[in-house]
This record gives C-alpha cells, structure tokens and sequence, in this order.
C-alpha cells in the first residue's frame, strides 16, 4: 500500500529539505533521501560560502532576494546561527587588472565592494605573494554552517508535520491515475500528485525513470584540501580568497586551512572522490600564489557542482510531464541560493508570492530547454 502526501520530494540536501520546509506549512510534504544521512553529497561537501563574486547576475539576484534569511532566520528555524561574517578578496595580478575591473563592474549594483591596492591587500591577506598588488574585497561575506542550514530546515519540515525518509533510495516511478506512484529498492512505495525532482547530480537520471525528458545536467567534480597554516598566522582574521581567474581559493578552516584548485573534472553522477593530480595541483597552487608550504595535507574531500546547459538553476514543473517539477543545476551556489530557490519553489506550486523581484520564472524554467 503506497503511503500518500500532496508533494513528494527526491532528495535530501539542501535543495529538497529547503524546498520542503517551505512547502510543508502549505502541503503534506514526504522527502526520500537515499542516504542514511542527509547532506551526504554535495551539499556536505562545499567551500560553504554566500558573496556576490560567485556566478553571474541571476545568480546574484537570487543570493540576494532572501540574504535575509540566513542573517535573520525565521523564529524556532535554528537556535545556531546560519553563518558568520568572513570578507571575501579577490585578488589580481598587473596582467589580470582588466579582468578585476570587469568584475567589479558588474557586483557593485549587488554588494559594497571596496578597491584595494597592493598594500591593502597585504594587509588583510598577508599570505599571499608580493604579485598580489590589485584586490576587490566584499567585507559582508558570509560563511555558511551548512548544517545549521540543513537541520533547520529538517525541524522546520517536521513541525509542519513532513516527514523526512532515509535510506530511500528512488528506483522506479510511474504516473498512474493522476498520482507519481515512486518504489525505493526496498520495494516500499509512495504516491503524490506532484513529485520534486531535487536529487541533484542525480536530477536527470530521475527524469528518465520517470519518462520527462533530461535537461542536460553535468556533474563536475571539485576538490578541497585542508593544511597547517604558517605558525603565527592569524586565522581568525583571513578572508576567504580567491584567484580573479578561476584558479585557488584559500579560507581558514576549523584552525587550519583549506584550498581548492577550482577543478572542473566532468563526472558521473557518485559518491565523487579526491583525484591525487588535483590535490597536488591545489597544493601546487597554493604555494604559487602564496608563501605557505603545504608539507601534510591533513584532509581532502571532492563534491559535485551539478550545472544545466546554461549554467542557471532549472526550477518549475516540466513541460512534458503533468505534476513533474525541477529543482536542479544549482552548480556552484546551491547552499547560498537556496532560500530564495525554495521560495521560488513554493511560489509555483503553492501560489505563494513570487519572491525575486529582478527575476522571472520563464528564466529559471525547463521549458527554455525545450
Ligand atoms: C567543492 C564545492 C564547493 C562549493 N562551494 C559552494 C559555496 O561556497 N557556496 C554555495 O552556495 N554552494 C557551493 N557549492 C555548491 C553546493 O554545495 C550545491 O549547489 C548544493 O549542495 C546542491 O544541493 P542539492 O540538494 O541539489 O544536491 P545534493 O546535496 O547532492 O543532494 C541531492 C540528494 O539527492 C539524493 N538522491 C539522488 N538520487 C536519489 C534517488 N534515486 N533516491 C533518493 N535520493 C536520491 C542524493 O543522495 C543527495 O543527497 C559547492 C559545491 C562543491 C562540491
């Protein structure tokens, strides 16, 4: 007997428990999660930031629609905060001005953007090497707690009566009498009339099992490595940063540092893993944009940053597919755009306000894949 809801949601990160807490004071809302514990892929795996130097103008648009959230969150959302401030620099050298330049031009309608010349960015960074003689700093940067994030959604989901069910893995699903009827492979079944694909990485592979056309998601893997700092080094006091060009950043993390190359590597939808030529790269990188020494690297990890052809978020019901809806491709800005994604979801199938004035849905829909 298939146990029912109003909104079935696949997916149990950031995106399906963000998109269900904000359902479920609307609809009976049941997450399947095929993990034990959620935020296992990548929303467990990312750099954990929120600035405007991510992404492109869409991107901006929909950190900034609900910023609120995360430095106000609702009441009973989560006793712990959602983050805490951390400035956020890039940094150029004399070949890269233009590129800074472009930049800056295009964030200062988003953030108060300060200009730093060489000194300046010495002294908020004093790690990096003397090349280092340009910089753009947001000082309201935000590092993200990405379980605080998670499990306040999780609460929130339960006391509106939703329910959360792991180790769910989706394997088949079938629309039958206006109803997605969806087995796990333990052979248990659940039935709604509208089904959320937000199983990230996995979002077209549950598009075929469920007959909607894919939208053309691809998987690219990431890696971060955490080292000692240099002793002495202040880290409470470093920003997060980054190359102008996609190539490093750098942040201090649970009192060392972590650094990413900025891979790209294409993958297959899995539990992504460390490659040993990208986390000699990251630390190859490190050392030559700064003056630390990576001798150990105490921990590495790889995530997956799931993007649509066009690189923006696929959000609203499936053109091909009756009660089918996107909630997918959100790349490299999933966790600091997910209050407002959520919001847009709700805003679809709920027929709450839409709430990202600069935006239209036509935008973010499957449809402009058609
Ligand atoms: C290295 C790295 C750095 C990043 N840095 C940032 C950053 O600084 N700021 C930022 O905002 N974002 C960042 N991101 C991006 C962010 O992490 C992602 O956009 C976001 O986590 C995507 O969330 P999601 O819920 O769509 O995917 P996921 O967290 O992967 O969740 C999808 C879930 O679907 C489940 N699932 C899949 N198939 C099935 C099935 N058949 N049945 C049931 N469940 C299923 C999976 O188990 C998974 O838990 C980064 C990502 C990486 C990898």
């Amino acid at each position: 007997m298939a146990q029912t809801s109003d909104i079935l949601i696949i997916g149990g990160g950031i995106a399906g428990l963000s998109a269900a807490a904000e359902l479920s004071s609307h609809a009976k809302v049941t997450v399947l999660e095929a993990e034990e514990q959620v935020g296992f892929h990548s929303s467990g795996r990312s750099a954990t930031m929120l600035h405007y130097f991510l992404g492109d103008r869409l991107v901006r648009e929909l950190t900034l629609a609900r910023r609120d959230f995360i430095e106000n969150p609702p009441s009973g959302f989560n006793d712990a905060p959602l983050g805490h401030s951390m400035p956020v620099l890039i940094y150029a050298r004399e070949d890269e001005l233009q590129a800074l330049d472009a930049l800056e031009s295009e964030i200062t309608q988003f953030a108060e953007i300060d200009r730093l010349d060489a000194n300046s960015v010495h002294e908020l960074c004093p790690l990096l090497k003397h090349d280092a003689t340009h910089g753009l700093v947001d000082r309201k940067g935000i590092r993200l707690d990405p379980h605080a994030l998670l499990q306040g959604n999780l609460r929130q989901l339960r006391h509106s009566g939703g329910a959360l069910v792991s180790g769910a893995r989706v394997a088949a699903i079938a629309r039958t009498s206006g109803l997605w009827e969806v087995t796990t492979e333990e052979g248990k079944t659940f039935s709604a009339p509208i089904l959320v694909n937000a199983a990230g990485s996995w979002a077209d592979k549950i598009a075929e099992l469920a007959g909607v056309r894919p939208v053309g998601l691809q998987p690219l893997r990431r890696t971060i490595i955490t080292f000692d700092a240099p002793h002495g080094t202040r880290l409470d006091a470093l920003p997060f940063a980054k190359t102008i060009h996609d190539e490093l950043y750098f942040a201090p993390e649970s009192g060392r540092l972590f650094a990413s190359p900025m891979d790209e590597v294409p993958s297959e939808p899995c539990d992504a893993q460390p490659d040993d030529y990208e986390v000699a790269l990251a630390a190859w990188r490190m050392e030559e944009r700064t003056t630390v020494k990576v001798e150990h690297i105490h921990s590495k990890w790889a995530g997956l940053r799931t993007f649509a052809p066009d690189k923006h978020p696929v959000v609203g019901f499936a053109p091909d597919a009756e009660g089918f809806f996107w909630l997918a491709g959100q790349g490299g800005f999933g966790l600091q755009t997910s209050p407002a994604m959520a919001a847009i979801t709700a805003s679809l199938i709920a027929g709450t306000p839409w709430p990202v004035a600069g935006l239209s849905p036509e935008e973010l829909s499957p449809d402009r894949f058609r």
